[in-house]
């Protein structure tokens, strides 16, 4: 599946040429975003708790909070490849906080290149 797909000037240096750019990737776990938000734990809470501003204080008691939602969801593993195939920067998905879904977006994005080579 093609993601995003852009073709942008390119200076090589011996003058710009377009260039071709295509994130792709294939899912390893069927997820239909209409079809496993239904079963999101989260559904009926406040998304505020979701999306806590900072990464410190206040915040670090609003990401636990969530997490503890997150726990008990049966479609968390789809939330958090959509999060990461879809490259979900802020809040909590998956019962991931920002800064662990950066290393594990890395580690994803690794095995799908040994898969694909
Ligand atoms: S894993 Fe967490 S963020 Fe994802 S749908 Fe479930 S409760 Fe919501």
């Amino acid at each position: 599946m093609t993601v995003f797909t852009s073709q942008p000037a390119v200076d090589t240096g011996l003058g710009t040429e377009e260039a071709t750019l295509a994130l792709t990737w294939t899912r390893s776990i069927e997820w239909d975003t209409d079809d496993w938000r239904k079963g999101a734990a989260c559904r009926d809470t406040d998304p505020d708790l979701f999306f806590p501003i900072g990464t410190t204080g206040q915040a670090i008691d609003q990401i636990e909070a969530a997490r503890s939602v997150c726990v008990e969801c049966d479609v968390r593993d789809a939330c958090l490849e959509f999060a990461l195939a879809t490259n979900q920067e802020s809040g909590v998905w998956g019962g991931t906080s920002e800064e662990e879904r950066r290393k594990l977006r890395k580690a994803w994005l690794a095995a799908r290149r040994r898969r694909s080579a």
